[in-house]
């Protein structure tokens, strides 16, 4: 079975609601709708307090080709527009709205029929890639890129294949598992249409073998699709780095920084975003709800909730059974790659892929040992740098060692953290390091 063959780890999977199917949140009593839910520049709101709002509606538009809009998950009156501490920890501006019923704009199908390409062959690849941003699609797995950005593949460069990312590597997380069980039509089809967008004949799916049924499901609804091909994984930590997964599937390296997956012909996108995609291109359907993963070994009902974005994270544990009374930390994401809540009503934006409540003892931490130079952490980075020396040198504040030495490259998987037996802070750091050194290297190009 494929897979990527530099590092790597094995963390125990904990797929505590991978047997929940998808069911809807309650909407919440105001819904809070962060500007920033994206990588690129903020959308800037396009209305005010007081302005009735109603579901699917434009609230704030893109600022720039690397930005998207937003729209209302909610109908109601905006309250106010304010500043709030979102899941990154930074206070930034957001649309507060108070929720009144439940009416969405005309034009946007909520029925369950399916709607298939072959019923608009005059769709051009151009309006896909319009619609898509038109819709405010970013990246679900987490990354929040721009998906029309990505679609778009810089001049000189030519996509040779769509991969779909569907490996769901996290522990815990099963959104991405649950869609595929209960929308794998709709994501055959949004992958037509992003292969459509690139002008590409070759589709891949690549699932980790510990989703059986989701790889028996999709091969078996695929044969309505030739060009597309589902591709097992063998497990391993972090399969669904972009990088990594690139390299399991066509066995070819992205180069470092700043080359990218298109420049090995690959266009790379999430199957909650496949999914996203099916729905504003076919159903005309803004991106204002996901699913999201509410899980941890003492709650009450680890689950996979529709939720509309800018519901509390705190609703979304009442309905999964309430706050554990031994919590020790609340993580927006996975494990691995996620970070600890300043609060929890941190609402839920377009890149929450899960909610991991932590036991105290389970957040505990260990108190850091010197390093001993056992270069198990070197054993597990999947993008083959040296993490001890990228921490040490982050933590000097040498950014010239941490730059020479790769730190650029690093995907934040946080395997060398996991590994490591002296429980040295190694990601923190080279986290610190990396936001730093590639904040002078842009300061540097712009001189
Ligand atoms: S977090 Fe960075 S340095 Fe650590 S293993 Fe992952 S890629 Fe390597
Ligand atoms: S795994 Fe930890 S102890 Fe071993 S070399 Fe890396 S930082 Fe040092």
């Amino acid at each position: 079975m494929k897979t990527f063959k530099i590092g790597g780890i094995h963390p125990s999977e904990n797929k505590l609601s991978a047997k929940s199917p998808i069911r809807q949140a309650g909407l919440p009593k105001q819904a809070v709708i962060s500007l920033y839910q994206h990588i690129g520049a903020p959308a800037k709101p396009v209305v005010a307090k007081g302005d009735e709002v109603k579901v699917g509606m434009l609230i704030a538009e893109a600022d720039g080709f690397v930005s998207v809009p937003i729209h209302s998950s909610v109908s109601g009156k905006v309250n106010k527009i304010d500043a709030i501490v979102d899941a990154s920890g930074y206070r930034r501006p957001a649309i507060f709205i108070d929720v009144e019923g439940d009416e969405w704009e005309e034009g946007i199908d909520r029925s369950e029929d399916l709607v298939t390409l072959a019923q608009h062959p005059e769709l051009t690849a151009e309006e896909i890639v319009g619609k898509i941003k038109a819709a405010g699609i970013v990246g679900m797995g987490g990354a929040t890129f721009p998906c029309h950005v990505k679609l778009s593949p810089p001049k000189g460069t030519k996509a040779e294949c769509v991969i779909i990312n569907a490996v769901e590597c996290e522990p815990y997380l099963t959104a991405d598992h649950r869609l595929m069980l209960e929308k794998p039509d709709e994501i055959l089809v949004g992958t037509e249409l992003i292969m459509k967008a690139v002008g590409v004949e070759k589709g891949y799916i690549g699932i980790e073998s510990n989703k059986p049924d989701a790889i028996a499901l999709l091969t078996e609804r695929a044969k309505q699709h030739p060009h597309i091909e589902i591709v097992p994984l063998k497990v391993k930590y972090p399969q669904g780095g972009e990088k990594q997964l690139i390299a399991a599937v066509m066995e070819r390296e992205v180069p470092a920084p700043p080359a990218l997956p298109i420049h090995v012909g690959a266009v790379v996108q999430n199957v909650g975003t496949t999914f996203a995609i099916y729905e504003a291109v076919m159903k005309n359907k803004p991106l204002f709800e996901r699913v999201i993963t509410v899980t941890g070994k003492d709650v009450h009902q680890p689950s996979n909730l529709l939720a509309r974005i800018g519901t509390p994270m705190s609703q979304l544990i009442d309905e999964c059974g309430g706050l554990p009374e031994d919590t020790g930390k609340v993580i927006g994401g996975g494990p691995m790659m996620g970070k600890a809540l300043m609060h929890l009503d941190v609402p839920v934006c377009k890149g929450s892929s899960g909610l991991l409540l932590l036991g105290e003892r389970e957040a505990r931490r260990k108190a850091p040992q010197p390093c001993i130079r056992c270069a198990k952490c070197v054993s597990a980075c999947p993008m083959g740098l040296e993490p001890y020396l990228l921490a040490t040198a982050s933590a000097l504040r040498k950014w010239d060692v941490a730059e020479e030495n790769g730190i650029t490259s690093c995907i934040e998987c946080g395997s060398c953290q996991f590994t490591c037996p002296s429980a040295r802070p190694i990601l923190d750091n080279v986290r610190m390091g990396k936001t730093t050194v590639m904040a002078l290297i842009r300061a540097r190009n712009a001189k």
